[in-house]
């Protein structure tokens, strides 16, 4: 018995589950979640000592690697002032310069706790400011755990296969209407249909929730496009891509510009941050300058405020993003060339450091159909071999892989050996 399934077995008295986020609990891949004590750089150590190569990264923040000294040191810093005062701070105006600075479609933002407050609030704001309740979102894509959101979503939902929370009331789910990923064509029939009744349509531009699927050329344009024609707003749910696909997130690197982004993960540095901002007519429509009302006890707290700007400092040094890219690119083609060489069906996708792995013949990864039509039972096997070899992927064949610049080239190396030696063992039976 490992150190790991003690602790599980104990965690599961009193957690439901024994972990405090489902897909943690190994369910998607079968198995015993392994419990981690220590983080340095790419590496993650289990309870009993064990080194992985991680590539999950506390699912994004960690884009720098564990315990970054910059942003340990920020958040040592602040730690001796106090943990927060539930009152304004300077840094929090630092923060907010910082962030619309690098990402210019947002002139005001509000600061929350979590990825799910920043999207939850900003469906509110734009259904406030729009007076209109329907909204779009696109089957599979994962924006937290609000109520209207929960509806045909991606991540754990889809890997336990309740895309569809019960507990979400019918009256307020008929609310969302959910279209394909990818699919232009039946954006533009939706809006035909019920467009002056549609708040907002919000996207992952690149899909993180059900493995990593990027954009088709004109597919976010188009969405730019037709809530131009609607007067409906765009928000780009950038809680995975900020920061991470480019500096100035997805919105950069495909040049399309949303009324409304929300922000997580990398924002934090690694403590719960999470962030909606975006055009100051509508951003204005928030409290106390607004009737739309948003608050957070926890909101700006100063660790985390430290903690992120640090880590947006960090990120705006030169080539971090052109290097996290490289190597993304590096280890999924390297991935690509080792399962050809073993027959496995495989294929890749990768987006700056965020990059997915899908056992399938099909070459052109484009939906959610191409996503949940993968062979699972291959990709969990792969997953224990790639696990016993040293290297921590993500639990679950729907999640996306992502990488730090920390990861050096013998730590992809050493991945691309260890891969080399279990798809060789996924061909044995
Ligand atoms: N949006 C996206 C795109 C996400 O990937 C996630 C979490 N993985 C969320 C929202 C929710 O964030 P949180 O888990 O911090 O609530």
């Amino acid at each position: 018995m490992s150190r790991s399934d003690d602790l599980f077995q104990a965690a599961q008295v009193h957690i439901p589950g024994g972990v405090n986020s489902p897909v943690r609990a190994f369910k998607g891949v079968g198995g015993t979640p392994i419990f981690f004590k220590r983080g340095k750089g790419a590496y993650i150590y289990d309870e009993d000592d064990q080194r992985y190569i991680d590539y999950i990264g506390s699912w994004g923040p960690m884009i720098l690697g564990h315990a970054y000294p910059p942003v340990i040191n920020a958040v040592r810093e602040a730690l001796d002032n106090g943990l927060g005062f539930g009152a304004p701070t300077a840094i929090e105006t630092s923060m907010a310069d910082k962030v619309c600075e690098l990402v210019p479609s947002m002139e005001m933002i509000r600061m929350v706790s979590s990825g799910t407050e920043a999207t939850m609030s900003a469906i509110r704001l734009a259904r406030g400011f729009t007076g209109r309740d329907k909204i779009v979102k696109f089957e599979g894509c994962y924006h937290g755990h609000s109520d209207s959101l929960l509806v045909k979503a991606g991540s754990g939902a889809l890997t336990l296969g309740e895309p569809n929370s019960p507990g979400v009331p019918a009256a307020l789910a008929e609310h969302t209407i959910t279209l394909t990923f990818n699919d232009i064509d039946s954006v533009r029939q939706a809006f035909a249909d019920v467009g002056d009744q549609i708040a907002c349509i919000i996207v992952e531009p690149v899909a993180g929730n059900m493995n990593c699927i990027p954009p088709v050329p004109g597919f976010l344009e188009g969405l730019r496009e037709v809530c131009d024609q609607y007067q409906s707003l765009l928000i780009f749910d950038e809680v995975m891509t900020g920061f991470r696909v480019a500096l100035g997130g997805a919105q950069a690197f495909y040049g399309v510009k949303p009324d409304l982004t929300t922000l997580g993960k990398v924002i934090g540095g690694g403590l719960p941050v999470g962030a909606f901002g975006g055009r100051k007519e509508v951003m204005s429509h928030i409290a106390p300058l607004g009737p739309v009302y948003q608050a957070g006890t926890l909101s700006g707290n100063p660790l985390a405020m430290a903690a992120g700007l640090a880590m947006l400092n960090a990120l705006c040094e030169e080539g971090v993003h052109e290097q996290l890219a490289a190597k993304a690119e590096y280890l999924t083609e390297g991935l690509k060339v080792l399962a050809a060489k073993h027959h496995i069906p495989f294929t890749t996708t990768c987006v700056g450091g965020m990059f997915g792995l899908f056992f399938t013949e099909a070459t052109e990864i484009k939906g959610f159909s191409d996503a949940t039509s993968c062979n699972t039972q291959l990709f969990s096997r792969f997953f224990h071999g790639m696990l016993k070899q040293g290297v921590y992927l993500a639990p679950s064949a729907f999640e996306a892989g992502f990488i730090s610049n920390a990861h050096t080239e013998a730590d992809l190396d050493a991945t691309l050996q260890a891969a080399d030696r279990v798809f060789a063992d996924l061909t044995r039976n």
